[in-house]
């Protein structure tokens, strides 16, 4: 067996990185919150080593936050910057992201998380190291707050991360998805149909030929704004009518 000797590693590090560590261990990756891809507890220290002033945020996360401070936020998000990229001067992960995809030539699997993600990301961290790990010296710990409150969504009745508040790639850029109907496109079973989009050529069934083609996609949604029109023209016009008729009824003989 070997024994780590706490008192020696809590010397070594000082008050405010040894108060930190939960916070660290919980933004770069735990058990229950994810990591950065590619950026591995090795690298993750270094970066911390290089730019200590995001020990700050690192504290704050590992006490039972009642909210997510823009402030402590934005250290974090200036540290994962960093963790992408150790020479990079931006502050945001937006900036940083068009910065290295588009001049760095990297693939978007190497490039941190957009803003709305990381936002996430750190709700989850501050829910595991100040909630659930910084109440863990508590004789009677205050009860958590729910979970979903903190990154995390119920599915099924299952907890599974909210990875982002932002419309899926997919959806947005439709050369990344494509259906794979081998008769007609006719049903919510086509993922084009269902997601409200028109199949494309690189749909790898229906090529794009199909009853939710542009043309017919486009059709169907003239025909149905139409309709919501005629509706919406047909109920002003009966407002008005009877409106006209308890009118006349009011006036004098
Ligand atoms: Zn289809
Ligand atoms: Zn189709």
């Amino acid at each position: 067996m070997r024994y780590i000797a706490i008192h020696a590693i809590s010397k070594a590090l000082g008050p405010i990185k040894s108060e930190a560590l939960r916070g660290f261990h919980a933004f770069t990756g735990s058990d229950s919150t994810s990591y950065f891809a590619g950026c591995g507890k090795p690298t993750s220290w270094k970066v911390w080593l290089a730019h200590d002033d995001v020990s700050a945020a690192f504290v704050a996360i590992g006490s039972p936050l009642q909210s997510l401070p823009d402030v402590v936020f934005a250290a974090l998000e200036r540290y994962t910057v960093l963790l992408f990229d150790i020479k990079s001067d931006k502050m945001k992960v937006d900036a940083a992201r068009k910065d290295l995809s588009v001049s760095g030539g990297r693939s978007l699997f190497t490039i941190p998380p957009t803003e709305a993600a990381l936002r996430q990301h750190a709700l989850r961290a501050v829910y595991q190291a100040g909630h659930i790990w910084g109440k863990a010296l508590d004789e009677i710990p205050d009860p958590a707050p729910a979970p979903t409150s903190w990154g995390w969504k119920l599915e099924d009745g299952r907890l599974s991360p909210h990875w982002t508040t932002l419309t899926h790639l997919w959806a947005a850029c439709r050369s990344l998805d494509k259906c794979g109907c081998k008769s007609g496109c006719e049903t919510q079973r086509c993922k084009c149909r269902s997601s409200n989009l028109p199949c494309i050529v690189a749909c790898t069934g229906c090529k794009g030929k199909c009853s939710n083609s542009r043309c017919c996609h486009y059709l169907r949604n003239v025909v149905e704004r139409q309709k919501a029109f005629l509706t919406q023209v047909f109920f002003l016009f009966s407002l008005a009518k009877n409106n006209q008729k308890s009118q006349r009824k009011k006036m004098p003989c």
